[in-house]
Formats: structure tokens, C-alpha cells, sequence
């Protein structure tokens, strides 16, 4: 299922249309990330070659408010009795898919 971001900066954003830099990280109209699994957005911070997210609590732009479902993951499968630090992690898990099902 694809994400409705919330306003056409985040959308051109997160995927800017640019058919020179297939690496969103080298085209600098790239400047956020989306973690469907976490729902969570970040900020591209390109410094002296690193590559650093930071996650966002508001859009920069329309100041949608955003959040990150991280720990209510981490919650879920512990209900699950799946330790995600050695079990092997369920494919709803890897994807958008738990948080969806839950009607989070
Ligand atoms: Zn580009
Ligand atoms: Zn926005």
C-alpha cells in the first residue's frame, strides 16, 4: 500500500523526479527519507560524505505532524513473544504491513 505524504514538497522530496541520480542520497532535491515500517519521516543530513537521517516531528513545510511507530514495533512483537534481537522478525514486520493491519 503506498503512503499519501502530506503536501507536494514532501512528496518531490522523497522522490524528487531526476533521472541522473538513481541513489536518491546523491541528487540534492532529495532532502527526506520515509521508513514505511516505522512511519516515520527524517531529514537527509550529507555531511562530509556521511550519510545521517534525523527523524522529524513535524513536516518543514505544511506542519503535518509526524511520528514514529519504533517503539510500538518493538512492543508488538515482544506481544508476540518474538525478541527482535535474535528471533527472526516476521515479513509483516519488514513492511508497513503490522502497523496497517492494527489500524494504527
Ligand atoms: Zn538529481
Ligand atoms: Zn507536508
Amino acid at each position: 500500500m503506498r503512503k499519501e505524504h502530506c503536501c507536494d514538497t514532501m512528496r518531490a522530496r522523497i522522490a524528487p523526479v531526476c533521472d541522473q541520480h538513481p541513489d536518491p542520497w546523491d541528487c540534492n532535491k532529495a532532502l527526506m527519507v520515509y521508513w514505511p515500517r516505522e512511519d516515520a519521516y527524517g531529514i537527509m543530513n550529507r555531511i562530509e560524505g556521511e550519510r545521517m537521517t534525523s527523524r522529524i516531528r513535524f513536516c518543514r513545510w505544511c506542519g503535518d505532524p509526524k511520528r514514529d511507530l519504533s517503539d510500538a514495533r518493538l512492543d508488538a512483537l515482544e506481544e508476540l513473544g518474538i525478541d527482535w534481537a535474535t528471533d527472526p522478525v516476521p515479513e509483516d514486520f519488514q513492511t508497513d504491513t503490522w502497523w496497517r493491519r492494527r489500524g494504527l
